[in-house]
C-alpha cells in the first residue's frame, strides 16, 4: 500500500537555528513538497545513523502555516535523550534532516474556528499554542485568546519577547504567564504551579471559552484540564495534547 502523500519521508534543509532559552532551540526547515498545515499539528523526525539504527519523534508545528515552503520546529533539551540533544548539539542551517507531517486531527485551531479561544500551556507545550496565535495574528484575527502559560522562570519562558509584544500592542489577547520556580526581581505575576485561582484569572479574561487547547507533559494537561473543567469550562470544549515520550 502507498503511503498519503502527506505522511510520505522527506529530505528538509534546515534554514535556521534559533537559540530561544538555555534549553530549548527552534529550527526552520525547507520542506521539498511542503502541504498545508493547522496550527496544533505535529511533524515527526526520523535520524539514521551509520549502522542503520533509526530513532523517530514528534515535535509540533511552530511556525503559522502562512509561512508556506518551511516549518518552524521548537526542541526543548532532554539531556541523556536520543533525538533533542542530536539537534542541540549537530544539527547547523544546511544540514539535511528527514521530516513527514503535518500529522494530527483535533488538536488543531484556526481563525475559521472563531473563538473565545484559551489556551493553556507548561514548558514546551507553549509550541502549538504559539502556531495558533501566530496564525492568528497573520490572519489578521481579533478572536479573543487568552493564554495562560506556566514556566520555570523568566529565563526560561519561549518566545517571550514575540509574546510580551503580542500582550502589548492586541487589546483581544490577554495574557498571564505563571513562572514556579524563580521570579525576576520586582515580578507582579503568579510564582506557582497552576491552580484554581489562576484557571480563573485566565478564564475571566476571555469569559467562558468556545475552544480551549492544553498542551505540556502528562501531569501538566491532568491538572489542567481538570482544573478547567472545575472552574465551568465545558469538557467538551476541551482539547488535550501530551508531550511524553514518543519514538520508535
Ligand atoms: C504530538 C507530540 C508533539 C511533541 N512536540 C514537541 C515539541 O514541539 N517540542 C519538544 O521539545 N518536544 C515535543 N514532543 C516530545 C518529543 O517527541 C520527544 O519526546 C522529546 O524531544 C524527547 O526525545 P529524546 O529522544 O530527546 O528523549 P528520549 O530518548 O525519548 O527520552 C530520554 C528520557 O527523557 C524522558 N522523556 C522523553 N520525552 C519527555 C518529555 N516530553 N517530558 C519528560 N520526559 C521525557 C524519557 O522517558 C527518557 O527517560 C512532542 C511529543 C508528542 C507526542
Amino acid at each position: 500500500m502507498v503511503a498519503p502523500a502527506r505522511l510520505a519521508w522527506q529530505t528538509a534543509v534546515v534554514e535556521k537555528v534559533k537559540v530561544e532559552t538555555p534549553r530549548v532551540k527552534s529550527f526552520t526547515f525547507r520542506l521539498p513538497d511542503w502541504q498545508p498545515f493547522r496550527p496544533g499539528q505535529h511533524f515527526d523526525v526520523r535520524l539514521t545513523a551509520p549502522d542503520g539504527y533509526q530513532a523517530q519523534r514528534s515535535y509540533s508545528a511552530a511556525s503559522p502555516p502562512e509561512d508556506t515552503g518551511t516549518v518552524e520546529l521548537t526542541v526543548e533539551l532532554m539531556p541523556g535523550g536520543e533525538v533533542s540533544p542530536y539537534f542541540h548539539d549537530i544539527v547547523a542551517p544546511g544540514d539535511s534532516v528527514e521530516l513527514r507531517g503535518p500529522i494530527g486531527g483535533p488538536f488543531t485551531w484556526t481563525s475559521a474556528v472563531g473563538g473565545p479561544l484559551l489556551l493553556v500551556g507548561g514548558g514546551s507545550g507553549i509550541v502549538p499554542l504559539m502556531s495558533m496565535l501566530r496564525h492568528r495574528r497573520r490572519t489578521g484575527s481579533n478572536v479573543p485568546a487568552s493564554l495562560l502559560y506556566s514556566a520555570r522562570s523568566w529565563d526560561e519562558v519561549i518566545y517571550r519577547d514575540e509574546l510580551v509584544e503580542y500582550a502589548m500592542n492586541d487589546r483581544s489577547f490577554h495574557f498571564l504567564l505563571t513562572l514556579t520556580r524563580q521570579q525576576p526581581p520586582g515580578w507582579k505575576g503568579p510564582a506557582r504551579r497552576i491552580d484554581p485561582e489562576i484557571i480563573g484569572t485566565a478564564v475571566g479574561g476571555i469569559g467562558t471559552p468556545a475552544h480551549a487547547y492544553v498542551c505540556g507533559s502528562e501531569g501538566f494537561v491532568e491538572t489542567a484540564a481538570s482544573l478547567l473543567v472545575e472552574s465551568g469550562v465545558p469538557p467538551d470544549v476541551v482539547r488535550t495534547e501530551r508531550f511524553g515520550p514518543t519514538g520508535t
